[in-house]
């Protein structure tokens, strides 16, 4: 049986979270004179003189809207990669406690796991990239608190089969991560709507991929109410600021535009497959269900070098497990995509 409580970590329960001016007044007031910041003002013509919200309220209510996940089963991080570290730091007790992940997918769950010493166990996709749940169930310890599953995967394209994240959500009693950063340009159902049925689901989701804002840093996991208050007794106070609330804000009331890019982005993304499945240095294109395509070469090493040679960079996948010979290629705009099949053409004339 799922137990939050036993889960957390103990020091996490009994935390004392830091208490900020703001959160220690509420009520009218005009004069604040309580934290400490510059009255004055600052040399920027818009000031942002005051400590932000430091639970984003007014972002939340926008995400609430458009996600339909109440405002208090939402977490907002700079970037995912702060969800899933706080995930590491509220629920994985270092040296104690492991986690398992389904490579190849997403290096920062390693990275976590490595920065906050909690063993990571790999249970490697089958060779369709699809859960291999018999190994899952080998190396399952009472202390495994977290299991990572990113759908649709990076670097490998694909969604991960609803039934065995059903099975795992059913039968594992730790936290079930799904890091849904590239749902936007899917046609699979995202878990948001499983959160009412699973007290153990957390969802990652992210502005860095469809809505074009990975330089602003904000990422949201969606989870209950309770896991929710976890990450957020942990974070530092303000740990999203005023420009970005803003900037999330006006973008968050333009999702025309974004799908409108998500249209675009997914077109070209079938138009350069196709395109790319006409080279005979192409052996696979396999299929995506994300911004990118990850496409085995006869010769990746000799591919990678001569687009860099022409200023196009793409990611190479070839040294990861079930990727050997993989580069993996995000969808441009037509005209980059065009340049970039343009190069691969040259590369075949050599
Ligand atoms: C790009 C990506 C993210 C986004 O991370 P941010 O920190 O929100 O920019 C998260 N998960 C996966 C699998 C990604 O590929």
């Amino acid at each position: 049986m799922f137990n939050l409580e036993q889960l957390v970590r103990p020091n996490i329960s009994t935390l004392k979270p830091y208490s900020s001016a703001r959160d220690e007044f509420k009520g009218e007031a005009n004069i604040f004179l309580d934290a400490n910041e510059n009255s004055l003002g600052s040399p920027l013509v818009k000031w942002y003189n005051r400590y932000p919200d430091p639970l984003q309220l007014k972002v939340k209510e926008k995400i609430s809207f458009i996600k339909k996940v109440p405002v208090d089963q939402i977490f907002l991080g700079n970037g995912s990669d702060e969800a899933i570290d706080l995930l590491f730091r509220c629920f994985c007790e270092p040296g104690i406690d492991e986690v398992v992940v389904f490579p190849p997918t997403y290096g920062m769950y390693e990275v976590s796991a490595n920065i906050n010493n909690v063993k990571l166990n790999k249970v490697p996709l089958t060779t369709t990239f699809q859960l291999d749940l018999e190994t899952l169930e080998q190396v399952l310890k009472p202390n495994t608190k977290i299991i990572w599953i990113c759908s649709p995967n990076n670097p490998t394209g694909n969604s991960i089969d609803r039934e065995a994240i059903e099975m795992i959500l059913n039968n594992f009693d730790g936290l079930v991560v799904i890091d849904e950063a590239y749902i936007n340009f899917s046609r699979q159902q995202s878990w948001l709507s499983d959160l009412v049925d699973y007290p153990n689901l957390v969802v990652l989701q992210t502005l860095s991929k469809a809505w074009g804002l990975a330089g602003i840093r904000l990422g949201n996991a969606f989870a209950s109410k309770e896991i929710v208050g976890y990450l957020n007794k942990v974070k530092p106070p303000y740990n999203i600021s005023e420009p970005v609330q803003e900037l999330a804000i006006k973008s968050l009331e333009e999702i025309g535009q974004v799908n409108d890019m998500i249209v675009t982005l997914v077109n070209e993304r079938q138009i350069l497959a196709n395109a790319l499945l006409q080279y005979e240095d192409v052996l696979e294109v396999y299929p995506s269900d994300a911004n990118f395509l990850l496409v085995r070469f006869k010769n990746a090493a000799g591919v990678y070098n001569y687009l860099v040679e022409h200023g196009i960079v793409v990611r190479d996948r070839s040294n990861v497990i079930h990727c050997e010979g993989c580069l993996r290629i995000t969808v441009g705009t037509p005209l980059e995509n065009k340049k970039l099949l343009e190069s691969l053409s040259s590369f075949n004339k050599l």
